[in-house]
């Protein structure tokens, strides 16, 4: 469910497992509006979905909505899974957190939580998931940027002082001594301009990530590569999220193949 929701790849990759794993039924994009909402949530139980994906802009709205919520998403403030209960009751969770941290384990096998600090530009919905799967996986402290102050101050009282506040203006210099870059913001993606940060001073052993994933390759991770750093785009975490999802609702944990990936290569 989203609103909008054309873009989204979600059915490519659930209808592949769907159809690998033999199981009957199908996965559909939703367009709910923000005002029907809670009325399509009910809905699902009664129309026999096993549960949903929640997309832009019901992730924080749907949190109110569901029976009951686990301790992660209730720390990152959002919900993008629900899973329809045999009660009939629904559950929400998160599963980006893992979806982010896992692409950084799939395309950087050697990459070390522990290796230094992260600096995570933007502070939405995105960066409170990046923020919650770094912290426990045990990134040390978290250098956090964005361009309104007002929501990296809430992001910083909201995850503890392993979390700093850097003023936006001050980016450029923060990218000193970082073992872990990640953009969250919009910057970067298909139509927008491109993210204005300086990586002059940044370590040639540190990882560069970007959760958009369209463009596969944005500017910023162009230019990471280029000068010699090691890049992570944003699909991996759009694949890895939907694994948990799966899971969730069908009982198996599937897996992230190559036909997987040449079907939604081919998607975009
Ligand atoms: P969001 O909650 O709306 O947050 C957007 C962020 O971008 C905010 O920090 C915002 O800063 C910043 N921003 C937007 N325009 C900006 C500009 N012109 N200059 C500076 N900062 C700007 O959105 P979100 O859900 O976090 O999503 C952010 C991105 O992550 C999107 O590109 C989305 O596609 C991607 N994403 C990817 C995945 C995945 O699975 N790979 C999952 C979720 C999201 P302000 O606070 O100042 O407005």
């Amino acid at each position: 469910m989203g609103w909008p929701v054309g873009h989204s790849r979600s059915p490519v990759i659930h209808n592949h497992w769907i159809a690998e794993h033999g199981l009957r039924g199908s996965y559909v994009l939703l367009p709910v509006a923000p005002d029907k909402l809670e009325q399509a949530l009910r809905a699902l139980p009664v129309l026999g979905f096993s549960g949903c994906n929640l997309t832009i802009p019901h992730k924080v709205a749907a949190l109110s909505i569901v029976d009951r919520i686990d301790l992660l998403a209730a720390r990152i403030g959002a919900i993008n899974c629900i899973v329809v209960e045999p009660d009939g009751s629904l559950s929400g969770r998160n599963t980006d957190a893992f979806g982010y941290v896992q692409s950084l384990r799939d395309a950087q096998p050697d990459w070390q939580a522990s290796a230094g600090p992260a600096l995570v530009l933007g502070a939405g919905g995105a960066a409170r998931a990046v923020i919650a799967g770094l912290l426990d996986s045990g990134v040390p402290s978290i250098r956090l940027t964005n361009r309104s102050p007002d929501k990296t101050h809430e992001l910083v009282a909201a995850f503890g002082p392993q979390v700093v506040a850097v003023d936006w203006a001050e980016r450029h210099a923060a990218v000193d001594g970082a073992a872990l870059l990640v953009n969250t913001t919009n910057l970067g993606m298909q139509g927008q301009p491109a993210l204005d940060l300086d990586l002059g001073a940044l370590s040639l052993q540190a990882l560069v990530s970007d959760v958009i994933y369209v463009p596969l390759e944005t500017p910023l991770l162009a230019a990471a590569k280029l000068r010699g750093n090691a890049t992570v785009n944003g699909l991996g975490m759009l694949l890895n999220q939907a694994r948990p999802a799966f899971e969730a609702w069908f009982g198996v944990m599937p897996t992230i193949s190559d036909a997987l990936l040449g079907k939604v290569h081919a998607s975009f």
